[in-house]
């Protein structure tokens, strides 16, 4: 499908807004940001799946932002950045594997911050299914942010003139 980015993060943005437990959440596209290609639901269970983590490992006084640009003219990047509690940099390259935690208390009690380590190995099977990327970038104690690649819909130039 051919998307625009604004509707999908929109609607993202809105959801974030009512599962937020105090984070304060922030929206940024960019004006020239090209549509891009790809199945709508799928990309929203993506970010639905990534935002839930932004919101689950970082505090109600912390900051979650969602933004999009155009990237390299023909990929559309979004990224969802929190200054939450981060990753140990021992556990990033795991990240992405099926059933993996990065917190082994937090594992063996999972009633207290739930989940079943499946979200970002879904979400990169889902991405990747759409010739995208996703890559996670985090620093201990500061953050992380998760950036999606997708390819952009580049329009035929017009041909000049004479
Ligand atoms: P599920 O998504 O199945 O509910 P989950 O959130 O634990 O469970 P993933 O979404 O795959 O699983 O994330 C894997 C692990 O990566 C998390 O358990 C957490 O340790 C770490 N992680 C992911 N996103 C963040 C984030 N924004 N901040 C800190 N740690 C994160
Ligand atoms: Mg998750």
């Amino acid at each position: 499908d051919t998307l625009d980015v604004r509707r999908i993060m929109e609607r993202i943005y809105d959801q974030a807004q009512q599962l937020a437990r105090g984070q304060e959440i922030s929206c940024e596209i960019a004006p020239d940001t090209p549509l891009l290609r790809a199945d709508g639901d799928k990309l929203q269970q993506v970010l639905l799946n990534v935002v839930d983590n932004a919101l689950k490992f970082t505090p109600s006084d912390g900051r979650i932002k969602l933004s999009a640009c155009g990237e390299d003219e023909d990929k559309v990047r979004i990224e969802v950045s929190d200054n939450g509690k981060g990753i140990v940099p021992e556990a990033l390259p795991h990240v992405f594997d099926r059933f993996y935690r990065a917190d082994p208390a937090r594992s063996r009690a999972p009633q207290r911050v739930g989940g079943s380590g499946l979200g970002l190995a879904i979400a990169q099977e889902l991405i990747q299914a759409q010739h995208g990327t996703i890559e996670i970038d985090s620093i201990l104690g500061e953050g992380t942010s998760v950036a999606i690649k997708l390819p952009a819909i580049r329009l035929i130039p017009e041909t000049s003139t004479p």
